[in-house]
């Protein structure tokens, strides 16, 4: 920005409405690309560690921007949770998770749960539950073929209303996914309140196995006690050989990462699926 009056406060007020009108625009963007339908889903698998099995897929959000290209969630999504767009986009990521886990089961693909990602705002909107509840009635989803990621600092706040709404989400046969594990400087106690399925040790833990005796520690810890409670462990983030078979070797019981596939359209996907399930 260009300072023609030499102070400092102008400087910043320039700086100031250069971002807000950056974010107005974005939010405007965003919402001819929902009416457009620019955003798509993206399908990574998760295995079992030892016999290679899909298990099921975690659906990642990307928008497919007609002049800057295929666009990560991280330029995005928390946009959309500051401008109050996140609610219409998470319900349009449940709505099409749901269209897709229907279209898969009439071709007779199985694909076993599909997860996906709730942000901490759109957890608390009161929409949440009709959309979900909306969505399954359509698309004749069954218990066990949607799954719910939340993250652990979702979790830890307000855990009277969290633990409410978990239940209804129990109550709609919606399994919960305690995403980014080990980021969210947890008390653990919620652990015990919340029955989550399944633990996703963030990638952060993983990235430097099985070289980093730290990381090794706490991944056994982890795994531990996620199995004391009878949760089931997901390692995100996987990429080598080296980290795999440790993982393996202390009870992870499911793998997500690049090593066993990148997130891909439906129809890579899909090619994945058949793969594994000739093999
Ligand atoms: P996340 O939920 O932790 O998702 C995992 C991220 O790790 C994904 O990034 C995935 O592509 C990436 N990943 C998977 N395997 C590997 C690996 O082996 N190595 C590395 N380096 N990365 C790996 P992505 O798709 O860019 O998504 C980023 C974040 O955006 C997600 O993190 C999630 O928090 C958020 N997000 C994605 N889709 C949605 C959505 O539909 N709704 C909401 N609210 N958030 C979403
Ligand atoms: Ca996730
Ligand atoms: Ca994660
Ligand atoms: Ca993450």
């Amino acid at each position: 920005a260009k300072n023609l009056g030499g102070s400092r406060t102008s400087f910043f007020r320039e700086e100031f409405n250069h971002q807000l009108q950056a974010a107005l625009q974005l939010e405007a963007e965003m919402r001819q690309a929902l009416e457009r339908n620019e955003f798509v889903l993206h399908y990574q698998p998760l295995v079992d560690a030892r016999s290679g099995a899909l298990l099921g897929c975690e659906a990642l959000i990307r928008w497919q921007h007609p002049i800057r290209g295929l666009l990560s969630p991280f330029h995005f999504i928390p946009a959309a949770e500051q401008c109050g767009l996140i609610s219409e986009l998470g319900a349009w990521t449940i709505r099409s998770a749901c269209q897709q886990i229907a279209r898969w089961k009439e071709a007779g693909l199985q694909v076993g749960t599909v997860a996906v990602n709730v942000s901490a705002l759109e957890f608390r909107h009161h929409r949440l539950l009709d959309t979900l509840t909306t969505a399954i009635a359509a698309s004749g989803v069954r218990p066990g073929e949607l799954e719910i990621e939340l993250t652990e600092s979702v979790l830890m706040t307000d855990i009277q209303t969290t633990q409410l709404i978990i239940e209804r989400l129990h109550a709609l046969g919606l399994p919960l996914s305690v995403d980014d594990f080990g980021t969210g400087y947890s008390s653990l106690s919620y652990l015990k309140h919340l029955r989550p399925a399944k633990l996703k040790i963030d990638r952060s833990f993983v990235k430097d196995l099985p070289g980093e005796e730290g990381d090794q520690v706490l991944v056994r810890a982890i795994v531990q006690l996620a199995h004391s409670l009878g949760i089931k462990v997901v390692a995100e983030g996987v990429e080598t050989e080296a980290q795999q078979a440790f993982l393996r070797d202390i009870g992870c019981e499911i793998l997500q990462g690049y090593l066993i596939s990148r997130p891909q359209d439906a129809k890579g996907f899909e090619a994945f699926a058949r793969r594994v399930s000739n093999t």
